[in-house]
């Protein structure tokens, strides 16, 4: 990072706004810190990258990772899940105030046994028999859930987690493990049974959101199909997919890096999870660092041996999380939507910092389907003194004021007017 003093900046500008020009100065280059400018004189404006919490393999009630025995993985946690654990998710939200998605596997909320009829999702086919699981439980955890929609995500993940013909399983219930779609009558069945036990148990509306079991999946169409995963998912009113592109089928065809749009569904690059999926109650240390946009983690990762002390792990990531909110190049999203929205400005809309303005040019951000990069975004500007800003052809919504490292950090949110292709916020000295 380089530290420049006002009079250097003013010197240096043409040469900014000429790298601005060379489109240098995109978002993702502020993000990196190797392109922002910090110093005590000068101003610094960064479209900041959002974090958005997803969290695996939550719906299971029996711990066990069955895997050896051609029953799924689950969580691998040494105890039944319980509705704290429900509590868990809801506290991380609550404290942070976001929206964490729970990537929901169902089999276990099967009250009717209708799974006898999908044989391919679940270990006992035919046989399918869930009385063990049906009890109170059930419905606590699904009031939690209905209680607290502000701070817990439905996304869906699957029924069984992964594909049983006969006793045997492969991985993974929505694609082979080359990400090859399952048959699509089988992946239809699939949607049609996760959206039944949903409402077997009132559990609201289909999900809009989508994480594949073992992060098997291919970006638009994959061999011996003429309609792409993402396509039959639009078709349930599922908008935005999340998933770790090093394993993703097609990833080549991705378009903006770390995400790409398949049959106008936003798909995200989940990058690395910090924690194993089986690690129960993460415990950080000062080296890790959130890379992605997606801050990936599995169920036991926020859980405690003692659910009554679920509480002391979810406190580990919140305050891990949370200053991640108030650096300059990064902001936790308060939930999916904003995050894909502001992802999308991250990644296309260019930045141009001059001495007294920021100007944003939506052009390529504009070519997002639907309201993707057409609603709201968040502008951050740290400055060493006090400023205030004048929108042209934008709404400033809200204003907050930080501290950060002797510098005054502004958080704006801003809302853009429908046809404007571009915008400026100028600064105006207020002291
Ligand atoms: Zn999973």
């Amino acid at each position: 990072m380089k530290i420049i003093n006002r009079r250097q900046f003013i010197r240096k500008t043409p040469r900014i706004a000429a790298a601005a020009a060379a489109g240098l100065y995109t978002p993702a280059l502020f993000a990196t810190g190797e392109t922002k400018m910090q110093t005590q004189n000068n101003i610094t404006a960064v479209l900041p990258k959002p974090i958005q919490v997803v969290i695996d393999d939550v719906g299971w009630w029996s711990g066990k990772d069955g895997s050896k025995q051609q029953e799924p993985y689950r969580t691998g946690i040494k105890r039944d899940h319980v509705p704290a654990d429900y509590a868990a998710i809801v506290e991380l939200g609550k404290t942070l105030n976001i929206r964490p998605q729970a990537a929901m596997v169902l089999c276990e909320w099967d009250r009717e046994n209708i799974l006898k009829k999908l044989p391919t999702s679940t270990w006992m086919g035919e046989n399918w028999d869930n009385s063990k699981w049906i009890g109170p439980w059930m419905e606590e955890a699904a009031d939690i859930i209905r209680s607290n929609p502000r701070n817990f995500e439905f996304t869906m993940h699957g029924i069984g987690h992964e594909y049983w013909t006969g006793d045997t399983f492969t991985r993974a219930e929505w694609a082979d493990r080359s990400g090859v779609m399952r048959p699509r009558d089988q992946v239809e069945l699939h949607l049609d049974y996760f959206g039944r036990l949903m409402d077997q148990n009132k559990l609201g509306d289909f999900p809009k959101s989508f994480v594949p079991t073992a992060f098997r999946h291919g970006f638009g169409l994959t061999e011996g199909h003429d309609v792409s995963m993402a396509q039959l998912l639009k078709g349930r009113g599922i908008t935005y997919i999340n998933t770790p592109f090093n394993i993703m089928k097609n990833v080549e065809n991705v378009q903006h890096g770390c995400f790409g749009i398949d049959a106008g569904v936003m798909t995200v690059d989940r990058g690395h999870d910090l924690f194993n999926w089986n690690i129960h109650g993460a415990v950080f240390d000062a080296e890790q660092v959130l890379r992605g946009a997606t801050c990936g983690m599995h169920w036991p990762n926020l859980l405690h041996p003692d659910p009554e002390r679920n509480s002391e792990i979810v406190q580990g990531w919140v305050k891990f999380l949370a200053p991640y909110n108030d650096k300059p190049d990064t902001i936790l999203a308060p939930n999916s939507v904003v995050f894909q929205r502001q992802l999308a400005h991250f990644v296309c809309t260019k930045l141009n910092l001059t001495g007294k303005s920021v100007e944003l040019d939506f052009s390529e951000t504009d070519t997002m389907p639907d309201e993707i990069g057409k609603k709201e975004l968040t502008l951050k500007v740290e400055s060493p003194e006090p400023v205030r800003f004048k929108a042209n052809d934008i709404k400033i919504v809200s204003e907050s004021e930080g501290k950060q490292q002797g510098s005054l950090l502004y958080t704006l949110k801003l809302e853009r007017i429908k046809g404007k292709k571009s915008a400026r916020v100028d600064f105006i000295n207020a002291s």
